[in-house]
């Protein structure tokens, strides 16, 4: 099929392929395979990829975007739907790493970008795709954080939108979501209810105009995720960590880092290539990749609860690739429970300064279990990934001032702050 024929075509992109049967398409809005319903992702050219060059990458902005070049859409800066997100702090977590005995920790912190999560990326690639299709409405199915981001990215547009959301959301994630205008539609079910609701609407003529960023434009959705990994490898000074661990909700953001860090390394900007090894990281509330792994395989779809809501998807769409991942690079998964979720969100804060969100905390109690079960090395290199805000998610961890005193010095000293 020519890809000249859809308005995407022109960057790095050959077009859309069958992640199962391998069957291919136009840059076209679709997100299953007509022949066999498998998932579609983007295939990509890889001799227009083997020109990118360090340099190239270097001048570019200090946001996502300077990896444009390994994106399906976004090239010219004029079509970008977006609110510039990326370029986010990798910080060197050494009070972590000794109090894990770990010898060097990195924590990826994406809660710093404009939505503060990692969402923004993934949404400024579907969207920049869709405005390029000619939609000219936006939607999603969320856990949350995509409501956030859509909402926001919409607002940024001047373009409508209608997110929909599980009516157990956190409030955090409620008020992140309508401050921003926009229709926002609570449905009386869980995620995976609202994400096969809007699979359905998006078939309607009513919302025939309408690019649902996870579903019908989920292809390019899914590539923003790659920055992730590109980021962290581009901040290490064009070197890849030998461990990440990966929190999963579907489980794709784990198998495009992965395939960002094979992509930089096939097309040569990586000096000292070593194996990275690939962790999953979910809760024991939602843990159908989780349990695949340790038992057939085979994805099991359970009924989400727990407070870790971002990571709540019960039928994980990417699962079965998020565990080829882990398994080809010698990684392992791990799923904790909300009291370890939130010790985890207090270790992070305690040792590095960075509140994060449930995802974050499952992805550091995961870190410990893992390695107090042999599975993760701690003298090799590992980064983490906190993908979203503690402050989005404050009904999960509680806080109290340590000392209630009266406004004078015999009020410290009574309280014993003076020694
Ligand atoms: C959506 C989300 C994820 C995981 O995304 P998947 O690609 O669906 O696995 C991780 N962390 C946070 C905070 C999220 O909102």
């Amino acid at each position: 099929m020519s890809t000249t024929s859809t308005p995407l075509a022109g960057g790095p992109a050959l077009g859309l392929i069958c992640r199962a049967c391998k069957t291919t398409y136009p840059l076209i809005a679709q997100h299953a395979c007509w022949e066999c319903f498998g998932p579609l992702e983007v295939d990509y050219d890889s001799t227009a990829l083997a020109e990118v060059t360090r340099e190239e990458i270097e001048s570019g902005p200090n946001n996502m975007w300077r990896y444009a070049s390994l994106l399906p859409v976004g090239k010219d800066p004029k079509t970008r739907v977006t609110l510039n997100p990326g370029m986010t702090p990798l910080i060197r977590a050494d009070n972590l790493a000794d109090e894990l005995g770990m010898k060097r920790l990195w924590v990826k912190d994406d809660s710093a970008n404009p939505s503060h999560s990692f969402k923004d990326r993934v949404v400024s690639v579907a969207l920049t795709a869709a405005a390029g299709l000619g939609f000219d409405q936006y939607a999603c199915a969320s856990t949350g954080n995509l409501a956030n981001s859509v909402a926001a990215h919409a607002a940024r547009a001047g373009v409508p939108s209608t997110v929909f959301i599980p009516d157990d959301l956190e409030p955090g994630k409620v008020v992140t979501t309508a401050v921003y205008g926009g229709r926002l539609v609570a449905i009386k079910g869980s995620y995976d209810d609202v994400n096969r609701l809007c699979a359905q609407l998006s078939e309607t003529d009513a919302f025939d105009n309408t690019a649902f960023v996870n579903v019908n434009v989920r292809p390019y959705y899914a590539e923003g995720s790659k920055t992730l990994g590109y980021e962290v490898a581009e901040q290490l000074g064009w070197h890849i960590p030998g461990q990440v661990v990966v929190p999963m909700a579907s489980g794709e953001l784990l198998t495009k880092i992965d395939k960002a860090f094979s992509e930089l390394v096939a097309i040569g900007l990586i000096d000292d290539p070593q194996p990275h090894a690939v962790f999953g990281a979910q809760s024991r509330g939602c843990n159908p990749i989780s349990t695949a792994f340790h038992s057939s395989d085979e994805i099991v779809p359970v009924k989400p609860t727990g407070i870790a809501k971002s990571l709540n998807i019960g039928d994980p769409a990417a699962g079965v690739y998020a565990i080829e991942s882990v398994r080809a690079t010698g990684g392992s998964m791990a799923d904790v429970t909300d009291d370890e979720i939130r010790d985890g969100i207090r270790l992070l804060a305690r040792t590095t300064g960075v509140f994060a969100e449930t995802a974050g905390g499952v992805v550091v109690a995961c870190l410990r279990k893992l390695l107090r079960e042999g599975k993760l090395d701690p003298d090799v290199e590992t980064v983490i990934y906190n993908t979203g805000d503690g402050l989005k998610t404050l009904d999960a961890v509680h806080g109290e001032p340590t000392h209630h005193i009266k406004p004078n010095l015999a009020g410290a000293k009574e309280a014993g702050l003076l020694g």
